[in-house]
């Protein structure tokens, strides 16, 4: 499908518009009562997870995930905004929503922009480093190849199919930030519509959580609000489980990559095992704030 925008027209997929329309439906199927609720937000994970390993098969570099990730971001936002006054949500709520939304925009470009760095570079090959059986180079330590993106990654993590990415040397510390701000989004936006369109209560001085949801169903527009914030906790939980994973394994000092391709010699969640460019707990946190530059240096021996 081609569509005119500035400067020529702009080609767009079946599987990046896919999900601007299956959103906003499954949205409204789950708002037609509390079972319909329960069935939608059941087997969207199980519809989200077929799709996942049906398209590594056919097609590893498609813009579906990527287009659920924005369509997603820029949903919540619109929704907020145009039911905030309904809802009365305070101004300085939305602005800080508001600030969260562009901070996780933000963060998913960078991901995206820094990417290519992270491509191993003929300057980078080392004669006596290992040899990548696809690309026929010699490779620098803690690159590996990517079959998504057919190239050698430095300090490949993994490649992120919500981004359409690989996250690798360059981008790893902007996807960190990218799951924080997610995060952070998908809590605060829940919160923000459960307490105003549930009946809430206090908790500790302006937190507040919901108390009785029962006649959300009863008005579209409620119904849709509340079932985008059980969308929300759903997606939290998955982004904090993928937030927590990437923290461990800063902690340990290994990427995501030789964690999936530990040997059978390792316990306790890849904590007894060998990490030989571990600095220590700390030190690889350090190396992990100070940039992917410096640490690189650290690897090149
Ligand atoms: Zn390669
Ligand atoms: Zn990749």
């Amino acid at each position: 499908m081609r569509v005119p925008w500035r400067g020529g027209a702009v080609r767009i997929t079946l599987d990046s518009a896919a999900p601007v329309m299956l959103i906003p439906l499954f949205l409204l199927i789950a708002a037609h009562g509390p079972m319909m609720s329960v069935i939608t937000f059941s087997f969207l994970p199980l519809f989200l997870l077929y799709n996942h390993f049906l398209f590594l098969k056919l097609k590893p570099h498609n813009s579906f995930f990527l287009s659920w990730t924005i369509t997603s971001t820029v949903l919540l936002f619109l929704l907020l905004w145009s039911f905030s006054g309904m809802l009365e949500i305070r101004n300085d709520e939305f602005f800080v929503f508001l600030l969260i939304t562009t901070a996780a925009l933000y963060s998913m470009n960078k991901v995206k922009q820094k990417e290519m760095l992270s491509f191993v570079s003929e300057d980078q090959l080392l004669d006596g480093g290992e040899k990548c059986s696809e690309c026929s180079i010699r490779l620098p330590p803690r690159a590996y190849h990517c079959t998504s993106c057919n190239a050698c990654i430095l300090k490949r993590d993994q490649h992120c199919a919500w981004l359409n990415c690989c996250i690798g040397q360059h981008n790893h510390f902007w996807y960190i930030m990218f799951l924080i701000a997610t995060f952070s989004q998908l809590v605060l936006y829940s919160n923000l519509i459960l307490t105003t369109a549930c009946h809430p209560f206090k908790v500790i001085g302006s937190i507040m959580l919901p108390d009785d949801c029962s006649d959300v169903y009863f008005d579209l527009v409620y119904a849709v609000c509340f079932v985008s914030s059980i969308y929300c906790i759903e997606g939290a939980a998955f982004v904090f489980s993928v937030l927590a994973l990437e923290c461990w394994l800063i902690t340990l000092g290994i990427t995501g990559h030789e964690y999936r391709n530990r040997s059978k010699r390792s316990y306790c969640c890849g904590l007894i095992m060998s990490r030989p460019y571990s600095k220590g707990f700390l030190r690889n946190w350090i190396l992990f704030w100070k940039g992917a530059d410096i640490s690189y240096q650290m690897y090149k021996i």
